[in-house]
């Protein structure tokens, strides 16, 4: 029986989706609009883009991330237009995640042994943590998860029954010890970072906490034009117990029922498939060649709040212990973006494009215009670029920007007018517009955080 540490992505390879008759698969545009369609399930292959699309070709061609035997295997590095995407991804989360309620913390990546034998991490977990690090007098090891920190942080003081739910969100970094021959591109990795989140709260609370994140996980797959494989409720399974009390463990999957079955939504159970202190929502995803990981989780969990001895002041004046509601939105930011390169081929939505305008002018005469073009939209937030008469033909740069959602192009009339055209990433055309129109267009449809490449819907 498999047993996973929390809502972190699964590092094992993807499982193929099982007996499911799968529709015919429909074409699938390059911009797909968004649409109540979104949270349908997909059965496995038929969103999968062309096996081309393996992330890993895909990431090196696009120069997103890379790898070297140097640094070592699992560990790649991020390039500047990974690392862009990567960034506007966080960012995306951590505002949603602030709207919603949630308060950000840092904790570091080490904790002593002693830490993880509380959580119960030692005792289930060990053979898939780096071994500990003796500095002569104590064992520090890498955290396999962020939950021991959260509770730490939790207990770090008196709590009332008014502060809860208290929502903790961190992006931060775990390991996970995989075997070298196992590794390779950012979905099987040695060093993960999570959107990790845990919710504090009231036993009665935990329901609608877990709702309300997986509400989030929705709102998020909206913007990111994904498409969940299914929803899946995970469970110890058959002669399988949680860490926890099994009258607590068969509570949490009652609960986490409860949150399925009020969401509508498709779903089925899985034997064999829960954390180890409890079962969990997995909304799983396909890769290019169909195989199914978890993106997202959402866990009810009754064991480490008993292991720290967390606990709150009721309304009643006396001590109760809280409930761990452990959420991931996106996943790691490893997986989500291979996710996103094998969804998109490279062709991201416009606030996820590392270069989101690239500014052409025709000909040197309208380098000025296009400097100024580019340095508009930069100070208005957007990523611009030029590229300018030297480096090539205009029909080459049309061709070398191919992926970048807006290009202006500005030729002697455009310029005279301060206008440029727009040409759209999908090949429609737009304006000319004025520079200042131009830039208020696309700043407010990246800012929008949707798939639509234009107003109108389409794409
Ligand atoms: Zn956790």
């Amino acid at each position: 029986m498999s047993r996973r540490a929390d809502g972190c992505p699964d590092p094992r390879p993807g499982r193929a989706p099982r007996g499911r008759s799968s529709r015919s698969p429909p074409p699938e545009p390059e911009e797909s609009a968004v649409s109540d369609q979104q949270d349908a399930p997909d059965h496995g292959a038929r969103s999968a883009p062309p096996p081309s699309h393996d992330h890993r070709g895909l990431g090196r061609e696009l120069g997103m991330f890379g790898t070297d035997p140097l640094i070592g295997a699992g560990l790649p590095y991020w390039l500047p237009d990974g690392a862009t995407v990567r960034h506007a991804l966080e960012e995306y989360v951590r505002a949603l995640e602030r709207r919603a309620g949630y308060r950000h913390v840092y904790s570091p990546v080490l904790g002593k042994r002693e830490l993880y034998e509380r959580s119960g991490h030692w005792e289930h977990y060990r053979a898939a943590m780096f071994p500990p690090l003796d500095t002569g007098g104590e064992e520090l090891v890498l955290r396999p998860s962020l939950c021991p920190h959260h509770a730490v942080i939790y207990r770090s003081r008196a709590r009332g029954h008014r502060e809860l739910p208290l929502r903790v969100a961190e992006l931060g970094g775990m390991y996970r010890f995989e075997r070298s021959g196992t590794l390779g591109g950012l979905t099987r990795v040695r060093a993960i970072h999570l959107n990790d989140a845990h919710v504090f709260c009231a036993q009665e609370q935990a329901a609608d906490e877990a709702a309300a994140a997986l509400g989030l996980i929705r709102r998020a797959y909206l913007a990111l034009g994904i498409r969940p494989a299914r929803y899946r409720l995970s469970l110890a399974g058959a002669g399988a117990s949680y860490a926890a009390a099994p009258a607590l463990g068969r509570r949490a999957e009652a609960l986490l029922t409860e949150v399925l079955e009020r969401s509508g939504l498709p779903w089925e159970a899985a034997d064999g498939e829960a954390a180890f202190y409890g079962p969990k929502i997995d909304v799983q995803v396909a890769d290019s060649a169909g195989r199914e990981s978890t993106l997202s989780t959402v866990q009810i969990d009754f064991h480490q709040p008993e292991r720290f001895g967390l606990r709150y002041t009721g309304a009643d004046g006396r001590r109760h212990r809280p409930v761990m509601v452990h959420r991931s939105i996106i996943g790691s930011a490893e997986r989500a973006v291979a996710h996103l390169i094998e969804r998109y081929g490279g062709a991201f939505p416009p606030w996820l494009a590392p270069t989101q305008l690239a500014v052409l002018p025709v000909s040197d005469a309208q380098e000025g215009n296009a400097a100024a073009l580019a340095e508009r939209a930069t100070a208005a937030g957007l990523r611009a670029e030029v590229h300018g008469a030297a480096d090539g033909s205009l029909g080459a740069r049309v061709r070398r920007t191919r992926l970048v959602p807006y290009r202006a192009v500005i030729g002697p009339a455009e310029a005279a007018a301060d206008e440029a055209a727009l040409r759209l990433r999908d090949g429609r055309r737009i304006g000319p517009l004025r520079a200042a129109e131009l830039v208020a267009r696309v700043g407010a449809l990246v800012a929008a955080h949707g798939t639509a490449l234009w107003d109108g819907g389409d794409g």
